[in-house]
């Protein structure tokens, strides 16, 4: 839909895109190639437009959670190999064939359920090496060998995931420990992939054909903290706007929002927002824990956040009308307010709060 309406959007920075997959492919162990993780749509940013984006960019490799997320890439005619990474119900297996998708081998009875539909099927298999989620455990040597006489699955990767980077360098080794068994026995050695965004900057010794890169392919990494302990030139490639959709003049002692929860201690003026909970803005945020930005000022948000709309304390930004934007994440003037920045007053990670940013919000590259 072409249609724009206005009210709460996304700016995706094209430049700042392209500026970090060069940057990340800089940094990528000789022979490894990125394969980007935008699941969950694209970590909120859109995984349509991050996709033809990435293509562009010669990228020939992604990663997705889900089947439902691999068929959506493809009806926009995104083409390269589309690795789904979680479970994918025997129903729809037929659906791997048509849209020309890679599954992940969750472990050994999950490949033998893939193995009898009766058609080739790409697939990477997944070694649990540690993080006790998805994969074949990695000391159950047999199994995985039985893995590699499947019949109709063409076995084009075997992967793990890394899940703290004390564990990384022990949950290598296991790796490479199957991949030498295999090569061993030899078993043709399919593309190897372990590293996502924390290991490929604390590890890139670890090697791999691919790395899955997600957060920092956006520009951020979970927490501030790591922004500043790696300090390479990440750039945030997410705004988050919202349109003022009135300016109210409050007397002191009157309040406003749900359960009045913010009383003016003098003749204020309130900003109501066009972007809610709904809309993926952490309710946490309420009562003056978040901010946002107008006119390049950082004022508080008054008042519990609703579904639809926020209340925000204009009252020091008297130019501020109906019409004009504000900004809940990215800059504006020199002020800036981070993913990082939500993450941290809302107690979770970057990772959540982007990817929690709703289906309502219309995305733009600009
Ligand atoms: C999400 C995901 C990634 C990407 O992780 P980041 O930390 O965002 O780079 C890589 N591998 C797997 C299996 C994932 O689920």
């Amino acid at each position: 839909m072409t249609w724009n309406s206005k009210r709460a959007w996304i700016e995706i920075d094209r430049a700042a895109l392209h500026h970090n997959i060069a940057l990340l492919c800089s940094l990528l162990p000789e022979g490894c190639e990125l394969m980007p993780a935008i699941k969950a749509n694209a970590y909120g940013h859109g995984s349509i437009e991050i996709a033809r984006e990435c293509r562009q960019m010669g990228i020939n490799a992604f990663c997705v959670a889900s089947i439902q997320e691999g068929i959506e890439l493809r009806e926009h005619g995104i083409g390269g190999e589309i690795l789904v990474l979680g479970y994918t119900s025997p129903w729809q297996f037929p659906y791997l064939h048509k849209y020309r998708l890679t599954q992940t081998v969750l472990d050994h009875t999950y490949g033998k359920a893939l193995d009898s539909c009766g058609y080739p099927l790409k697939v990477h298999i997944k070694i649990d090496t540690g993080m006790h989620r998805l994969g074949e455990p990695w000391d159950a040597q047999e199994t995985i060998i039985s893995m590699f006489e499947y019949k109709n699955l063409l076995i084009e990767g075997i992967f793990t995931h890394i899940c703290s980077d004390a564990a990384s360098e022990e949950q290598g080794q296991r790796f490479y420990r199957v991949i030498s068994v295999l090569r061993d026995q030899s078993y043709p050695i399919p593309a190897l992939h372990l590293l996502s965004s924390y290991g490929l900057l604390a590890h890139p010794e670890l090697g791999g054909d691919f790395a899955r890169i997600g957060i920092a392919l956006y520009g951020v990494l979970s927490r501030k903290a790591d922004m500043e302990h790696y300090p390479i030139d990440l750039r945030p490639i997410l705004s988050l706007k919202a349109k003022v959709a009135q300016v109210r003049e409050l007397q002191p002692g009157e309040s406003a929002g749900y359960d009045l929860q913010f009383t003016a201690k003098r003749h204020s003026k309130i900003a109501v927002l066009s972007i809610g909970y709904a809309d993926g803005l952490p309710r946490s945020l309420s009562c003056g824990v978040g901010s946002v930005m107008v006119h390049g000022n950082k004022v508080p948000i008054a008042g519990l956040i609703c579904m639809d709309q926020t209340l925000a304390d204009v009252t020091d930004v008297p130019e501020v009308l109906p019409g004009d934007t504000a900004v809940l994440i990215g800059t504006s003037g020199v002020q800036e307010i981070s993913a990082c920045d939500l993450a941290e007053q809302s107690g979770t990670i970057s990772n959540e709060i982007l990817s929690r940013l709703g289906e309502r919000l219309e995305r733009f590259v600009v």
